[in-house]
């Protein structure tokens, strides 16, 4: 087998796995080796621990009388009893009759899953049974958990990505110098991708890691300085009227922009009447309030008669956006035809929106990056701003002028990096900080809890919807699967009505519901018809509606401290007061990391109080910069990698800046791939 073997080749893999993978984007070898594990667990000790309620355990119980399966209300529901000693625990299963066929009254099994009390007994939901001698062996192993949906499981990965490295003849390009790869202490490339997949302990993960880290900012950073070398600081052919007109809008908004906001929107407004093109990165925490600078800018292209360009990466978002300019125009009395173009409208919409892009001067146009896959051609486009995607962001502007169009460029974003981190990644980059949250906010009173706050947490809900607020509730996977802690949105959302008043109205979304779906539902809840809006992360970025004061994170230890802040952002966005609910169903251990939360809003203190928390090698599920795209890397776990990736990048670039003279075949290649991976999502 070698990298571009199908996965059909891989021992086990039969044509319903083979779909199940494809789904996911797997279709060859090298795809499967690089789809890595989002976790790794560690099985515990065999034995029963009181103290440990409501934790992940393993027990070995001998099962008394015959497990039983029978319908319940919502679903399947199958039962054992098991006794250790002196305590009995209730084993429970949904959808899962085949375990009756697993068990034999009078045996003993190994179950693992979630102890919890019930009055004088225990009790184990969906726990995975073992015959003792396997669950030592697994004990003896880190097993990778792998991101999962489209049905498809975990394990089902974990045996594919055995089966390849059983393979005697696996061959794996290696893509880096050799001697590069002595001097920082890097594994050969083969080495790296089995120790991230089947690390023997946490050492040979870092080791594997940090190999396939380098490697990612490597190639990253000589694209971007190949792309930059074909690109230079443009010329600004954009003419503007000094009018007054953007200060003559700002008079007109509804409040006074903060210090910051007028800081960062002049020192924009100076690039817009500049000599060369503006070429900038806005950062502000969640809520800070940069769409309407987004918008004001503009608006004031638009006036002098050019279109400007909204990018976001969700189509929930883009609709957002959409209405939000049209409620503004409203506000300040302007008419500037403002177009939306998304990745999920029909074909003769797409069409007629691309022919409106082609024709309309002076149009503010919305859109997902459908907007570039689909070769829009635009009139006179000269402001491309992306929000909450920096990297794709800051590739835009060499993507746009290989198409021939040179606008100014804004990159938005709630990802807070440092300065020093920001020069290394995007080199000429300017940029401006709103470090203040408007005056109106009242801080976001948190609170982390564990799972027998729920009912609580249920009360407080219905109190502040009585109120006329809203509130989301946020759970991470969409379907019930083998990882026991997940919520499942859909069922949940049920459950949650069952607790609430009939008049409160629960709705759900996530991220395999259809684009207009999505939107509709997202609308409903923007415009206040639904109360309870129960969720995935899809709702995670930019997201905004004033009216709700409630945020509820279930399985909140399962998310990474980013992750949690642009979760909370959503709330505490209007003159209410918000609250924030993390409910940690891990152990106390976990509490230590959502207490950071709890302590703060402020997204650069959490960021770098995350990482002191966190021992090396302690990184997995816990990615801080989640909108710069990169696959494994983090920029603040990695930085000293980064910075090593950096040295090698730049000295190649400086002795070969269009690195035409670079000998080693392999090198070549990657860089190409890398190159296209860049410019494909902008498709080009
Ligand atoms: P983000 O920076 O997270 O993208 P938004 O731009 O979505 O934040 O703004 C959040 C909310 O704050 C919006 O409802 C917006 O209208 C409001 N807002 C923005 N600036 C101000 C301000 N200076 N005073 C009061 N509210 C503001
Ligand atoms: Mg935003």
């Amino acid at each position: 087998m070698n990298e571009s073997t199908p996965v059909s080749a891989i021992k086990g893999v039969g044509s319903k796995t083979e779909e199940g993978f494809q789904k996911l984007g797997v279709y060859s070898v090298g795809d499967m080796l690089s789809y890595f594990p989002r976790d790794y667990v560690e099985l515990p000790p065999i034995g029963l621990f009181p103290e440990k309620e409501g934790q992940l355990q393993a027990l070995f119980l001998r099962v008394d009388g015959t497990p039983l399966t029978r319908r319940g209300r919502r679903m399947e529901v199958t039962t054992a009893q098991g006794r250790d000693g002196q305590f009995i625990v209730q084993l429970v299963w949904f959808r899962m009759s085949y375990i009756r066929k697993m068990l034999r009254s009078g045996q003993c099994y190994v179950f693992y899953g979630r102890l919890v009390k019930r009055g004088t007994s225990y009790a184990m939901e969906q726990p995975r049974v073992y015959k003792r001698e396997d669950y030592e062996e697994a004990r003896r192993r880190m097993i990778p958990v792998y991101p999962v949906a489209q049905g498809v499981k975990s394990t089902q990965l974990a045996r594919a990505v055995k089966e390849i490295f059983n393979d005697r003849d696996l061959f794996i390009n290696e893509n880096l110098p050799e001697e590069l790869c002595l001097r920082h202490d890097l594994v050969p490339r083969l080495s790296a991708l089995r120790m991230i997949h089947q690390p023997a302990d946490k050492e040979e993960l870092i080791t594997g890691r940090k190999r396939l880290v380098f490697e990612e900012f490597f190639f990253f950073l000589l694209g971007m300085g190949l792309l930059k070398e074909q690109t230079g600081k443009e010329k600004n052919r954009f003419l503007l009227k000094e009018d007054g007109f953007t200060e003559a809008l700002v008079e007109k908004l509804p409040f006074d922009l903060t210090k910051a906001q007028e800081k960062v929107l002049s020192e924009m407004k100076t690039d817009l009447h500049s000599e060369h093109l503006m070429n900038r990165l806005l950062q502000g925490d969640v809520g800070s309030g940069k769409t309407i600078l987004a918008f004001l800018l503009m608006a004031e292209l638009s006036h002098n008669g050019y279109q400007s360009a909204l990018m976001v990466p969700t189509e929930v978002l883009a609709a957002q956006h959409y209405e939000t300019f049209l409620s503004l125009e409203k506000t300040l009395g302007l008419a500037f035809p403002v177009i939306l173009l998304t990745g999920n409208m029909k074909a003769a919409e797409k069409k007629e929106k691309q022919r409106l892009i082609a024709e309309t001067e002076g149009a503010l146009v919305i859109g997902t990056h459908a907007l570039f896959q689909e070769k829009v051609n635009f009139k006179n486009l000269a402001l491309a701003v992306t929000d909450e995607q920096h990297r794709f962001g800051v590739l835009q502007r060499e993507a746009l002028s290989e198409k021939g169009e040179k606008p100014h460029i804004l990159v938005m974003s709630a990802t807070p990096i440092p300065r020093t981190l920001a020069i290394i990644l995007y080199g000429d980059l300017d940029i401006s900080v709103i470090d203040e949250l408007p005056k109106n906010r009242l801080p976001i009173k948190n609170c982390v809890v564990n799972t027998s706050w729920r009912e609580k947490a249920y009360h407080f809900i219905e109190k502040e919807v009585a109120a006329g607020h809203q509130a989301y509730v946020i759970c991470p996977l969409v379907e019930e699967s083998e990882n026991l802690e997940a919520e499942d949105v859909v069922s949940y959302a049920a459950t949650l009505s069952e607790h609430l008043p009939d008049t409160v109205k629960v709705e759900y979304l996530h991220g395999r519901m259809s684009g207009a779906e999505k939107t509709e539902k997202m609308e409903r809840f923007a415009a206040g018809e639904t109360d309870v809006l129960v969720s995935t992360t899809v709702i995670e970025v930019g997201i905004n509606v004033p009216n709700a004061t409630v945020m509820m994170v279930e399985n909140a230890e399962r998310f990474g401290l980013a992750a949690l802040h642009q979760l909370r952002g959503r709330v505490g966005r209007g003159d209410a007061q918000s609250y924030c609910i993390f409910i940690n169903t891990g152990d106390e251990e976990k509490n230590k990391r959502l207490e950071i939360l709890n302590k703060s809003n402020d997204g650069f203190y959490i960021a770098s109080e995350d990482l002191k928390l966190r021992g090396p090698g302690d990184f997995m599920g816990v990615r801080q910069s989640g909108d710069l795209g990169f696959v494994l890397a983090d920029i603040y776990q990695d930085a000293s990698v980064l910075s090593a990736a950096s040295e090698e990048a730049k000295r190649i670039l400086e002795e070969d800046p269009r690195l035409s003279h670079i000998e080693n075949e392999m090198l070549n290649r990657q860089l190409e791939k890398e190159q296209q991976r860049l410019l494909s999502r902008l498709n080009l």
